[in-house]
């Protein structure tokens, strides 16, 4: 399926809900005439990485890059995923940082240079040691063309404000590509998520993005670094969905030495979101505190999400869909968030 079948079977399958929604066909068309749809959540695994850990890499799972995902993708009426993989060398040892770091960026350039331009990527970074984190940076953009880096919410038990980075923030200044921010958990948080309602993944994760934005605001590096750019998972966690109560912190008491702005402007325009926030009113939210130049698709394949749920109660939309029927919406603001804004932070040629 091509993805001008997708637009055509989306409208299809929103028909189950909106058949008579003429508006919605006209989104559906003048969205298809514009970019690629491009999905800057997107996970996947290298074979070989595992057993370099001490462990078996799952080859059946899904995220393993293979046809499935080419399948999942037209499905999902994805034309481009940006791909990256959770921080897993936090743990590691600096030499087998480097090794593994090493290894599994080439193993994702090697995925970008196969599949006739369906996947870019973000090199995996060890931040617990800086300078390799740089290293790894620079080798990944300037020798392997991935398109930037991944990192997680904090590093170990250190926050994201911490000077050690800056260095690091540095040199993503100078080499002019996007951070992708993905949570990681909290390690002394964990005990209070155990139980019913995977509430780490619901709650935790959340947290973890809005402690992250919290230090990056609060700690002076966005601005020392006002050419960082920022894209964060799960549409920014909970920061943005309740972003005066930072201004009103320290807009009624003393509070340290203060950002430059008021935190909900750095909110507004200085990072960017994926859209997985799942329903009309969050989206519309999202909106309204930043903007739709700032958003992007984020399916987070290959979890649960991905895909419309099971529950009747809950609206069946895809990612793509969700931003096709949002209403409210001009053509421009739906191409900028399908695909437009991801292929201008990624400076693709598009
Ligand atoms: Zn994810």
């Amino acid at each position: 399926m091509d993805r001008r079948q997708f637009f055509r079977g989306a409208a299809g399958a929103a028909a189950g809900m909106l058949v008579t929604d003429a508006g919605l066909r006209k989104r559906v068309a003048a969205a298809a005439q514009d970019g690629p749809v491009i999905d800057f959540h997107a996970h996947c695994a290298i074979p070989g990485v595992a057993e370099m850990m001490g462990r078996t890499t799952q080859m059946d799972s899904p995220t393993i890059i293979g046809p499935d995902r080419l399948r999942a993708m037209d499905e999902l009426g994805i034309d481009i995923e940006v791909l990256s993989i959770n921080p897993n060398l936090y743990q590691l040892d600096e030499g087998q940082a480097e090794r593994v770091g090493r290894f599994q960026n080439e193993g994702i350039a090697e995925i970008c240079a196969g599949y006739d331009g369906r996947f870019v990527g973000l090199a995996t970074l060890a931040l617990q040691f800086p300078e390799l984190a740089i290293q790894q940076l620079e080798e990944g953009v300037n020798e392997l063309g991935l398109r930037g880096g991944s990192i997680g919410t904090s590093v170990g038990s250190v926050h994201l404000g911490d000077p050690r980075f800056y260095p690091f923030w540095a040199k993503v200044e100078e080499l002019d590509v996007p951070i992708w921010l993905h949570p990681v958990l909290i390690p002394d948080l964990q005990p209070w998520l155990e139980g019913n309602g995977m509430l780490g993944n619901a709650i935790g994760n959340e947290v973890a993005m809005a402690i992250a934005f919290g230090r990056l605001i609060f700690e002076g590096v966005m601005d020392r670094f006002p050419r960082l750019n920022i894209v964060t998972a799960h549409g920014g966690g909970y920061l943005p969905a309740y972003a005066p109560r930072t201004d009103y912190g320290c807009g009624t008491r003393p509070c340290g030495p203060t950002p430059e702005r008021l935190p909900s402007d750095y909110i507004r325009d200085r990072f960017f979101y994926d859209s997985a926030v799942f329903t009309d009113e969050a989206l519309r939210h999202l909106i309204a505190v930043s903007s739709t130049s700032q958003i992007v698709i984020g399916t987070d394949y290959p979890f649960s999400w991905t895909f419309p749920p099971r529950d009747p109660r809950l609206p069946r939309f895809t990612p793509v869909e969700r931003i096709l029927a949002a209403p409210g919406l001009s053509d421009a603001d739906r191409a900028a968030m399908l695909g437009g804004n991801a292929a201008r932070l990624l400076k693709l040629n598009v």
